[in-house]
């Protein structure tokens, strides 16, 4: 049995910007990623291979904030954050701040991987990447007409602004759990600042016993609340039920607080679940016996 969940990020188009044609692509978008993790599990892969697939597919489709397209800082580039856990070993790969590096993911895979670190920072990270021969792009590969737009949306007026991140979350034939987070963080960011998404316990986490989770929204929040980790504790210390965790960690907790986002997770038995308190998430799911879905808004 095996079981996948990917998001997009919490930072959705509004419903009234939407349009067909852009709804129609983003759903392309997910189906793609969705279709990148589900041939590693059918294939008996590893969940880790396949939270890797789908993220380096979302990273590659310039609509969604990782990677192409990633989110612009306030001096209009790019710094992007990544982080991997695998529920089997325990181990965890995160990048921070790295520019021009083509797939954040793979190098958070990497230094978990070939490092005796966890976390590598910017210049370090990059120096890192290139040992490993990871590809790089210039700017011009990242910088997309949206994001120009939405950086100058949000300098003319600060409150409200953009956001979004991709993830996956997979439970594969062999009882493997893992989880995958990349984003290019909040647009207009200032420089240096740095989110949830490379946070092992914030923004992933993954535990075999428990599940895996992928978080996206307000960094700030999710930090605070030590979030994806707070799901598989409300699990594994107060026995809730996996929809019960996710719930009350988005509702019970980051509401309240005033954040908005949202997370993906699954379990061991095969479940998963995707919530947000936002006005909309870009989400999919896909097990084994041939259910499938990806959503925007509708809850
Ligand atoms: N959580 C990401 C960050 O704060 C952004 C997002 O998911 O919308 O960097």
């Amino acid at each position: 049995m095996f079981t996948l969940a990917i998001h997009g990020g919490a930072g959705t188009l509004s419903p009234s910007e939407m349009t067909p044609e852009k709804e129609a692509a983003y759903r392309r978008g997910l189906e793609d990623a969705l279709q990148a993790g589900l041939a590693v599990l059918s294939g008996n892969g590893s969940a880790l291979d396949a939270v890797e697939k789908a993220v380096n597919s979302l990273e590659d489709n310039e609509l969604f904030n990782a990677g192409r397209g990633a989110a612009l800082t306030s001096d209009g580039r790019q710094e992007m954050d990544a982080s991997i856990m695998c529920g089997r070993t325990g181990k965890a790969g995160a990048v921070a701040g790295v520019k021009n590096v083509r797939n954040p993911i793979t190098l958070s895979r990497l230094v978990m991987e070939k490092t005796d670190y966890i976390f590598l920072l910017g210049d370090g990270a990059e120096e890192f990447a290139r040992e490993q021969q990871l590809p790089f792009e210039p700017d011009a590969y990242y910088i997309t007409e949206f994001r120009k737009e939405e950086l100058r949306k949000a300098q003319q007026k600060p409150a409200g602004v953009g956001k979004g991140t991709v993830g996956a979350v997979a439970l594969d034939r062999h009882g493997n759990l893992a989880a995958a987070t990349s984003t290019g963080g909040t647009t207009n960011k200032r420089y240096g600042r740095v989110g949830d998404s490379p946070i092992i316990g914030a923004g992933t986490y993954a535990d075999n016993r428990i599940g895996a989770i992928s978080c996206t929204g307000d960094g700030e929040y999710f930090i605070r609340l030590v979030a994806a980790y707070d799901v598989a504790c409300l699990m594994d210390y107060k026995g809730l039920s996996l929809a019960e965790a996710c719930r009350t960690v988005i509702f019970d907790k980051l509401k309240p607080l005033g954040g908005e986002g949202g997370l993906i997770a699954v379990d061991p038995a095969g479940n998963a679940e995707l919530v947000y308190h936002s006005e909309g998430m870009y989400r999919g799911w896909a097990d084994e016996r041939g259910r499938k879905e990806v959503a925007i808004f509708d809850r």
